[in-house]
């Protein structure tokens, strides 16, 4: 086995693993739902094949593409369809480097944040550690294009959330690795539920920015949370 192929075969028993979190979590329910994880030093990314049952994903129904999102001909998988939101992770790879993992979800709590169009408030430490901020909300993009994959893109461009709500639609979140990606989708479903229950009791406490700026901070750099520990 050459360098790459072990590259592959790592990332694609990862993202193959990786998937059966957000069934553990209540992230998604029948075959919704999708984590990739890119290939470090190629341009090429694994992800979840589409409409297949969470009980029977494996490294080898995993799907390798290119990142202009089209199935590598002759690749263990490469006999099913990639999952429908290919497109979007394609994008995201292609013009945010330093992202390593895509996940999607239609999260029950984050989606009806983005039904209403509405950023989840930054109004909890745990998401002043994770987030650094409020949860934005992307634009209103429907598959078929580039529209998803560049509302992600241009909304968590320079933003410190690694979480996006894309409006009417629901969550994507990015990281250095797929793992980290997926955490990400864990903690944001965790902060919009826990949100939404804080505001059925009366009005949020916004947190003061230089308390966030200091929270984030020191989760970040200090706080166990090295990148390495993320991969
Ligand atoms: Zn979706």
């Amino acid at each position: 086995m050459t360098d790459l192929d072990e590259a592959i075969a790592a990332v694609r028993a990862d993202v193959a693993a990786l998937h059966a979190e957000l069934v553990r979590y209540g992230l998604v329910i029948w075959t919704g739902g999708n984590v990739s994880g890119r290939v470090p030093g190629a341009d090429l990314f694994v992800i979840k094949p589409s409409g297949v049952s969470y009980d029977d994903l494996a490294p080898e129904n995993m799907i390798l593409c290119d990142l202009d999102g089209n199935v590598v001909p002759g690749s263990p998988g490469s006999d099913r369809s990639p999952s429908s939101d290919t497109a979007a992770h394609a994008y995201v790879y292609r013009n945010m480097p330093e992202v390593g993992g895509v996940v999607h979800t239609h999260s029950p709590y984050a989606v009806a944040w983005a039904a209403r169009g509405e950023e989840i408030p930054c109004v909890i430490t745990g998401m002043a550690d994770e987030f650094g901020g409020p949860i934005p909300v992307g634009p209103f993009a429907i598959i078929g294009d580039d529209s998803i994959g560049r509302g992600i893109v241009e909304t968590l461009k320079g933003h410190r959330s690694r979480a996006v709500l894309m409006q009417n639609h629901g969550p994507f979140t990015i990281g250095v690795s797929a793992k980290d990606a997926v955490k990400a989708a864990v903690m944001c479903e965790d902060a919009a539920r826990t949100v939404h229950f804080a505001r059925q009791g009366g009005e949020l406490i916004p947190i003061p920015q230089d308390k966030i700026d200091a929270l984030y901070n020191r989760y970040q750099n200090v706080y166990g949370q090295s990148s390495d520990d993320r991969r």
